[in-house]
């Protein structure tokens, strides 16, 4: 990257004028909340694809007892069309459903629809996806659709597939190529499927994971010619691209949407804030008030789980490595300890980090009787769970994601998700998060496929800050909030546009 912030296309960067931010007293077409459907879906649960992105998957069919392999069926949607591969075509309409309630929190995907109907600032796009493949993903593929490009799409994890969407996308006219239990080898014939089309060649990728673009790489490394750029999503693809781009191999741009603000924000804060109690609340059926709790790591997540654990009226406590974070949990409220100090008392152990060997066995020994202990960081090494595997300990499973741990004198612990992450695997994470993700993928392709010759390179660049605070204004109306608009005495005395980008990148928010 150049500059050390990959945004210095951002300077030449002009947004067309539907995708600018309204402010109170303009026009607002899309502030009215959409009626509720009201009917959740019933039962969610999270799965993973390169263990760092997220998304809430749905299925009313799992227990299927079709066991044909969809690569061996014929099937057709009602137009008569074959080009795709889904579990049951059959299942489109409760697909639809999903994808119906899915759109009433996804405010900004569907305003971005209305506001570019004009210009379909994608017309001529040819997109190939590979993400998880739920209600969500298939609000943004018609999104996208919508804005005038064609998809064609895969899945980035052989579990997370919502079967039901799929078909609705497929019986909607979307080629997709994916199923729930997918084994490897489907997983790679599906993303096949997706590339190599007679006559349809991918000029955008939209990546999750980098499995994809991996995969066009090694077998269609001339389709890079055509392709204007990547749009990725995840911790794992975009450090792929990155060594890629070290390695002087990178052969077109790629935007990194992870680390966007109001991706980094919002799904590791505001996510983990709602998912931490479900995920605990599914697994133990606990009551959080007057439980004592120590969350190790006081970042973005620590932030959020310690939050919404003090308004449930738990006693919080934060252990920390760093003295700027450690100084923000004490003037937060928390108790700020260090994890020996309080582990024999504590109800309740979180550790997110990020770190490893954060929970020794020795504090696994010292816990108390049915102490809880997850994780919420991203590896499963935070806790030493492997240390727990030794012949005087007995493990039993309780429920699913719910291990007893049994020392021989009887105390046992109650152990999570095996200290993966608790809310990827226990929990749902609320659409409206994934809408600002979203959201900022359908940005990154517009931007990339329309920018000019040369504003960006063969190189990896976060999104500009003027769209990232067009993603934010985009789900304002959502809450009927007013944005004030800078005078242009006041624009003039910071030295702003009134239009933004309201802070430099160096901002932390
Ligand atoms: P962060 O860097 O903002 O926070 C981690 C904090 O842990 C830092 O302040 C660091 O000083 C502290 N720390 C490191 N080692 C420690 C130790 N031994 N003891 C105590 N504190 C220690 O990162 P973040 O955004 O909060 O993310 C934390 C982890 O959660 C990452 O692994 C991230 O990938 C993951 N994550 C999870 C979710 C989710 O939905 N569960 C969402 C986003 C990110």
């Amino acid at each position: 990257m150049e500059n050390g912030d990959g945004n210095e296309g951002a300077s030449a960067f002009h947004m067309p004028e539907w995708m600018q931010i309204q402010f109170a007293d303009q026009k607002q077409e899309f502030n009215k909340r959409p009626t509720k459907i009201g009917r959740r879906s019933l039962s969610r649960s999270i799965s993973q694809s390169s263990t760092d992105s997220y998304s809430s998957a749905a299925s009313y069919t799992d227990s299927s007892d079709d066991e044909t392999s969809p690569r061996d069926k014929q099937q057709k949607n009602s137009k008569g069309n074959s080009d795709f591969c889904v579990k049951n075509i059959k299942q489109a309409e409760f697909g639809r459903r999903e994808i119906e309630i899915a759109e009433q929190e996804m405010p900004a995907l569907m305003a971005l629809r209305k506001r570019a109907q004009g210009e379909k600032p994608l017309a001529g796009a040819k997109i190939v996806g590979c993400t998880h493949i739920t209600a969500q993903t298939a609000v943004l593929m018609e999104t996208l659709g919508a804005l005038g490009a064609q998809c064609r799409w895969a899945a980035c994890n052989i579990y997370s597939t919502l079967n039901e969407v799929a078909a609705a996308l497929a019986e909607s006219g979307f080629p997709v190529f994916a199923w729930k239990g997918e084994s490897e080898d489907d997983f790679w014939w599906c993303i096949d499927r997706c590339v190599n089309v007679e006559g349809w060649q991918p000029n955008m990728i939209l990546d999750d994971g980098g499995d994809l673009t991996h995969w066009i790489y090694k077998k269609y490394p001339n389709m890079f010619k055509k392709i204007k750029g990547i749009v990725e999503e995840s911790v794992t693809g975009v450090h792929r691209l990155y060594q890629l781009s070290k390695a002087g191999k990178l052969c077109v741009p790629a935007m990194n949407v992870n680390d966007s603000v109001t991706k980094q924000k919002f799904d590791n804060l505001y996510c983990c804030r709602e998912s931490i109690l479900d995920g605990l609340k599914r697994t133990t059926d606990m009551m959080f008030g007057g439980k004592q709790v120590v969350v190790c790591g006081y970042g973005e997540v620590g932030k959020g789980c310690c939050a919404a654990l003090k308004a449930m009226g738990s006693i919080v406590y934060v252990t920390e490595i760093d003295p700027i974070c450690a100084l923000q949990a004490c003037m937060d409220g928390f108790r700020l300890v260090k994890l020996n100090e309080v582990i024999r008392q504590v109800d309740i152990v979180i550790t997110c980090t990020g770190n490893k060997n954060v929970v020794t066995r020795e504090h696994l020994d010292r816990m108390k009787n049915s102490c809880i202990v997850c994780n919420m960081g991203h590896s499963n090494t935070e806790i030493d769970v492997a240390s727990l595997r030794t012949p005087e300990l007995t493990w039993e499973r309780v429920r699913s994601q719910v291990d007893h741990v049994i020392w021989p004198d009887g105390k046992r612990i109650v152990l999570l998700a095996e200290g993966r992450l608790l809310n990827l695997s226990c929990s749902t994470v609320p659409t409206f998060v994934l809408s600002i993700t979203a959201t900022t993928q359908a940005l990154a392709l517009i931007e990339l496929y329309n920018a000019p010759e040369g504003r960006y390179k063969q190189d990896v660049y976060l999104l500009p800050k003027k769209m990232d605070e067009y993603v934010a204004s985009l789900h304002l109306p959502t809450f009927d909030a007013h944005l004030t608009e800078l005078t242009d005495e006041q624009a003039k005395y910071l030295g702003l546009n009134k239009n933004g980008p309201f802070k430099p990148n160096y901002y932390r928010y």
